[in-house]
């Protein structure tokens, strides 16, 4: 730019420059003959004065005139021609033999006036410029002058045009580059601001003292600048939202073109798609699962329709939903999908179903036994043995609805509380005592015996009754499960920070298929044998709850046939105190 500018400028100088000199050279040139003819014209006129000499003695007047014009300074030939244009007299050299009536300046002098001519003398030899005029007489009297002084003037002249020209284009050239320079840095500064700009760096600015039209055009820049900065400001932000928003998502969300090439995808995709290194510019592909998206997303850019799948042949019983959809505003086609993991959901709609079919059918079978033993009461005339049967039956159906009520609200209220309000320290021994008291009637039943086993001072964190609940369910089912004459032995001791409790066994014995389902709600092993004896199944999921509700722990251990323990820990606490704290 720079360089074009000083060779436009210097182009547009020197060219002004050449017209100016020729024109200048041109016009001195013609000054110059205009001067010659002058010279010659004047010595003519001068001479043509002795018109009498001219004829008599021609050459003794042309030698005289030729010396003393040379004397005066002003060189010049002076020829003398008679009537037929004979030379007969000459300044230079005599006795010239020689006729120049056809010579043109001699011609146009005999049209009358001044004849001129400029050509190489014949008798000389050297060029000369002629001027002629016609005397009264009919001779000519003719002036020359040797060319070769003006040539030499002119040459000079032009020799010196020549020079002053090229010092002159030596001095613009450098004024030139001066002022283009001075000129083009603030466009140099402005450019190189404006590279910077388009190379990232939004925050450059053109700094620094402008004149005129470029103080305006920084103004301008750093203006768009200041704006270019704001709106990639602002897109940043909205993009780091934006980001935070998708990678915040509990769900995964992945967007692929139509070459099946992730466009994008949060942390949560990856997981769930178990693929910790799959990243955007990546192949949808490699797992079956993959694949498996991969075509749904095809699919969704094919039809253009947004889809929602279910995938639930999935490792580990996981169950994920996928909603596809085409992505508008893209420059190829491309679809997005939302992977949620529902395997939790589907877990507890299976759980509430099953509960749901559980309560009815726990709620079913008292009721029928309840409905029948009514329809025999009204039916007919009974005698008083039979009707006092009836009424036990309905007496123990109804007992049975009134546990299974009762435990079915104790478990909904432990079930999702985080903690008890009304917790303070119980003392353990205490709540065994109380429980075995309880017991009792059930053990002479049976035919049971019970022992205890507890070291005092062992205090943990609940509620009286909830304490006691959990012994209850314990020492009443290892009273239920048992056989006749065995016994049960109730242990707690104090074990680091924790109390021990052990309920020990020697009944019937759980078999081990049936440990990992033994604490779910309605859960029996022997669903008859529970049912006949009045068990709800809700007891071990009470006791499950409320170990959990006060930061314990429960274990089970039994051998079929020999017996069952329940262990429960549970953490111990200050045996009482104003601030009732914890150990
Ligand atoms: P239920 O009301 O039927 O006793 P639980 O939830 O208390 O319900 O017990 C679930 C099942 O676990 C019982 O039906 C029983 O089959 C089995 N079970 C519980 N405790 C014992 C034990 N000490 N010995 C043998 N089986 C037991």
């Amino acid at each position: 730019m720079k360089k074009q500018m000083l060779l436009c400028n210097v182009g547009i100088i020197l060219i002004g420059f050449v017209a100016a000199f020729l024109t200048a050279t041109v016009l001195v040139q013609n000054q110059y003959q205009e001067e010659f003819t002058n010279r010659l014209n004047a010595a003519l006129a001068v001479i043509s004065t002795q018109e009498d000499e001219v004829t008599r003695h021609p050459q003794q007047l042309a030698l005289q005139m030729g010396n003393s014009l040379h004397s005066a300074g002003q060189p010049m030939r002076i020829t003398v021609l008679d009537r037929m244009g004979n030379v007969v007299g000459d300044s230079e050299k005599e006795d010239i033999r020689e006729n120049h009536y056809d010579r043109p300046e001699i011609v146009q002098a005999r049209e009358g006036g001044y004849g001129y001519d400029t050509r190489r003398s014949a008798s000389v030899g050297v060029p000369f410029y002629y001027a002629a005029v016609q005397l009264g007489s009919g001779y000519y009297l003719r002036a020359a002058l040797p060319l070769e002084d003006l040539e030499r003037t002119i040459r000079k002249m032009w020799l010196d045009a020549l020079l002053g020209v090229l010092f002159g284009v030596i001095m613009v050239s450098i004024a030139s580059s001066l002022f283009v320079s001075w000129l083009s840095q603030p466009l140099k500064r402005m450019s190189e601001a404006a590279k910077k700009l388009s190379r990232g760096d939004f925050q450059t600015r053109v700094r620094g003292k402008f004149n005129h039209e470029f103080a305006e055009l920084a103004q301008s820049f750093n203006q768009m600048a200041d704006n270019t900065e704001n709106a990639v400001e602002l897109l940043r932000t909205k993009q780091d939202q934006l980001e935070g928003v998708l990678q915040g998502m509990n769900d995964g969300v992945l967007a692929v073109n139509d070459q099946n090439e992730i466009l994008f995808l949060n942390r949560r995709a990856c997981s769930l798609l178990d693929c910790p290194g799959l990243k955007a510019g990546d192949k949808l592909d490699g797992s079956l699962l993959l694949t498996r998206l991969a075509d749904l997303l095809a699919e969704a850019v094919r039809t253009g329709e947004p889809a929602s799948h279910e995938l639930s042949d999935l490792p580990e019983d996981q169950k994920y939903t996928v909603y596809t959809a085409p992505m508008d505003g893209q420059k190829t086609p491309a679809a997005l999908a939302v992977v949620t993991d529902v395997t939790r959901i589907r877990k507890l709609e299976q759980l509430r179903s099953e509960f749901v079919s559980n309560v009815t059918h726990e709620l079913k079978t008292p009721l029928t036994s309840i409905r029948g033993s009514i329809e025999l009461l009204k039916s007919g005339n009974r005698d008083e043995e039979t009707r006092r049967y009836f009424y036990d039956v309905l007496d123990i159906e109804a007992e049975r609805l009134h546990h299974l009520i009762d435990d079915m609200l104790v478990l909904s209220q432990i079930e999702n509380a985080k903690e008890d309000p009304s917790m303070r320290p119980c003392s353990v021994g205490e709540a065994l005592e109380r429980c075995l008291e309880r017991a009792m009637p059930l053990t002479k039943e049976n035919q049971v015996q019970l022992h205890l086993d507890a070291s005092p001072d062992l205090y943990v964190a609940c509620t009286p009754t909830r304490l006691e609940q959990l012994f209850d369910n314990l020492i009443t089912n290892a009273v239920k499960y048992n056989v006749q004459g065995g016994s049960v032995l109730v242990t707690a001791q104090k074990q680091r920070q924790t109390a021990v409790i052990r309920i020990r066994d020697t009944g019937i014995g759980i078999a081990k298929e049936h440990m990992p389902r033994l604490f779910e709600r309605f859960y029996r092993v022997d669903t008859s044998r529970s049912r006949e004896i009045g068990g709800t199944g809700l007891g071990l999921s009470i006791v499950k709850h409320l170990v959990a509700l006060y930061g314990g722990e429960i274990g089970v251990e039994s051998v079929p046939g020999k017996g069952t323990a329940f262990t429960v820990i549970l953490p111990l606490a200050a045996k009482s105190g104003a601030d009732d704290s914890l150990l």
